[in-house]
């Protein structure tokens, strides 16, 4: 079962709440155990980011222009 985090605004409790994805998708509300106030919001974890292309891997050798005749770049 997947575990969420939650922030209450009330008392700045951040606190997890364990629910089915058939309750999320219902509409989960859950209250702080602190203080028992429902003003509280889920804490998104960035956790799961992909790392994207960051495109810095490519050689710094070879013709700069891309082509493949070796004299068309002054090489
Ligand atoms: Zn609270």
């Amino acid at each position: 079962m997947p575990l969420y985090d939650f922030h209450c605004e009330q008392c700045e409790t951040k606190f997890e709440v364990r629910a089915s994805i058939k309750e999320k998708q219902a509409g989960l509300q859950p209250e702080c155990p602190i203080c028992h106030s429902q003003a509280v919001r889920q804490v998104v974890t960035a956790g799961l980011v992909l790392h994207g292309s960051d495109g810095g891997s490519l050689p710094s050798s070879g013709p700069t222009c891309g082509c493949s005749n070796r004299g068309c770049c002054g090489s």
